[in-house]
């Protein structure tokens, strides 16, 4: 802005400049031109006066001084030149000058010099004898004027450089500083120009339009961030060249990797080759899906190609944790083989020993036997196909009906139920405690109490005990089955509780058992919102505690 300011003054300093120096100068020339020519035109009337008197010899007295005299005869024969020899010089009746001054009593010319810097004024007056007395006079042209001028005027124009230097920096500063004052972020306030009222007016409208669309994106933006924060499913987004571009903290855990990784290589934080695979999958067909394990859980990515434009484009991945479907699936399939291997064993003894007897191959004394067996396998039957439908009601979470139950009364009913097993085993259940009420459902409590004292009584010692006691806490009722018996050891303590799962399978045959029991206690204890631990030492006994919660 400086420079175009100071280059307007240069313009108009200049231009006024040359403007009025030329002026000036055609004045000043025209104003000595006329006061020159009637200067001349007075000594010419003198000289002519003094020749009509005294003739050449007046002439000769004379000693002009910057001009030129020359006396023409009638024929034009020059008669007397004050700075040449009159006999040397041509005839100068073709002059125009001359030819004017016989015609009409006067006459006038000029002449330029050949180099234009000088001009020769003549004016000549006829006289009564008919010669004619021309006065003459060098003087400068205007351009020699301007020539000589040249120096002085270069200073005049190095001056005029100056000043409208100076003047531009001074007013350009007094322009600009307003301009440089105006706060774009805050356009109107400030003491700027009129003349710019209606642009910082535009600025302002434009600023709090921008104002409101940001402060709207930056709210979308923290919508979708707070969404995909918070998600359970982890979300990756890729750009077309493998850099994430955003990660939730549900897939940076899925990778084990930190928000830092944002604009790294996705390669730098998973380089398995079936990522890998399914990456190339999805870039060929659009989309792919891919199940991978991490940390003893299931996970499902879906992978999808963002269609957009070669530099926009994308992949989005979605990673789903179907730990709980995947299990359940798996224990289901577990389950259906295991229940139906376990009703294969004892069907096929039933029928090897009806086939037997059937075909009266077993001996008179030994039928009892056989019939025997057939009946304990019918029951071992019996109890696997119940212990199903117990866990199988459990697994479909019915509807039971809670109600307050008196525990250590219902503790002393299902022990009764338990006496005539124990006293068979030599075994001594006793039960202590006191009456502690709770929210349950009975049927529950029932699979509880009565698995974990039957198990208490097979897995025991002759002459072993088994001590039931109920107590309470604030918020808890405390039921505690310790035995005396086999114990189970530390490596299968963790795994009891899980449906087939059996420490000594013969012991556990032999004993009725179906592998069910501590699965169905748990389930039942989960179910009323409790928990349960178990204790046990090979051989010194088992504590198995149950809490359930007093409300439920
Ligand atoms: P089962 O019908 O075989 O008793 P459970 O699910 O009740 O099945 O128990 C699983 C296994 O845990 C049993 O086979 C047994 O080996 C062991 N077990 C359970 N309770 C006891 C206990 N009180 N003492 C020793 N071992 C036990």
């Amino acid at each position: 802005m400086t420079k175009r300011i100071f280059s307007s003054f240069l313009i108009v300093v200049l231009t006024v400049l040359l403007a009025s120096f030329t002026i000036i100068l055609g004045v000043l020339y025209n104003h000595s031109a006329s006061l020159q020519r009637s200067q001349l035109l007075i000594e010419l009337d003198l000289a002519a006066s003094g020749v009509t008197a005294g003739g050449e010899h007046y002439l000769s007295t004379l000693s002009p001084d910057g001009y030129r005299l020359t006396w023409i005869a009638a024929d034009g024969t020059v008669q007397f030149d004050s700075s040449q020899d009159a006999d040397d010089m041509e005839n100068h009746a073709e002059r125009e000058e001359i030819q004017e001054a016989f015609a009409t009593g006067y006459g006038e010319s000029a002449r330029f010099s050949s180099t234009l810097t000088e001009q020769t004024l003549y004016f000549a007056r006829k006289l009564t004898d008919g010669t004619v007395l021309r006065i003459s006079v060098d003087r400068d042209t205007a351009l020699t004027l301007l020539l000589e001028m040249v120096p002085s005027l270069i200073v005049i124009l190095l001056g005029a450089l100056l000043l409208s230097g100076m003047l531009s920096y001074l007013v350009s500063r007094k322009i600009v500083a307003p301009l440089n004052a105006i706060d774009l972020d805050k356009p109107l306030e400030g003491d700027a120009y009129d003349e710019l009222a209606p642009l910082l007016n535009h600025i302002a409208k434009q600023q709090r339009k921008i104002l409101s669309q940001r402060q709207e994106l930056d709210r979308q933006k923290d919508e979708f961030f707070t969404v995909i924060a918070n998600m359970n499913e982890g979300l990756v987004l890729l750009s077309a060249q493998m850099k994430i571009l955003s990660i939730n903290p549900a897939a940076g855990t899925f990778f084990s990797t930190d928000p830092e990784c944002v604009g790294r290589d996705f390669y730098t934080i998973e380089r398995s080759r079936d990522m890998d695979r399914a990456l190339q999958a999805t870039i060929d067909t659009g989309s792919h899906e891919l199940h991978m394990n991490r940390n003893g859980r299931e996970y499902q990515l879906n992978i999808s190609r963002i269609h957009a434009d070669a530099e926009s484009g994308g992949f989005v991945i979605l990673i789903f944790d179907i730990s709980d479907k995947y299990y359940a699936e798996q224990s289901r399939r577990e389950f259906t083989a295991n229940v139906s291997h376990e009703l294969k064993t004892p069907l096929q003894s039933i029928m090897g020993s009806a086939e037997l007897l059937e075909n009266g191959l077993v001996k008179g004394e030994d039928v009892p036997q056989f019939v025997r067996r057939i009946r304990t396998e019918a029951a071992r039957l019996l109890s696997l196909i119940e212990d199903t439908i117990h866990l199988s009601q459990l697994d479909e979470q019915s509807e039971l009906t809670l109600e307050p139950i008196e525990l250590y009364a219902l503790v002393c009913k299902e022990t009764e139920l338990l006496a005539s097993a124990a006293q068979t085993r030599n075994v001594t259940l006793t039960t202590s405690g006191k009456p502690v009420t709770i929210t349950a459902a009975e049927p529950l409590l029932h699979e509880i109490v009565y698995n974990l004292c039957d198990n208490a009584i097979k897995y025991n010692h002759s002459d072993g005990t088994v001590t039931v006691t109920v107590s309470e806490t604030d918020t808890h009722a405390i039921l505690t089955v310790a035995d005396t018996g086999i114990g189970i050891p530390q490596a299968h303590q963790p795994r009891v509780f899980e449906r087939f799962y059996r420490v000594d399978r013969s012991r556990s045959k032999e004993t009725g058992g179906t592998g069910l029991g501590l699965s169905i206690v748990k389930h039942a204890v989960q179910y009323l919102g409790g928990t349960i631990t178990l204790e046990s030492k090979p051989d010194q006994g088992t504590v198995v505690t149950v809490l359930l919660p007093k409300q439920h």
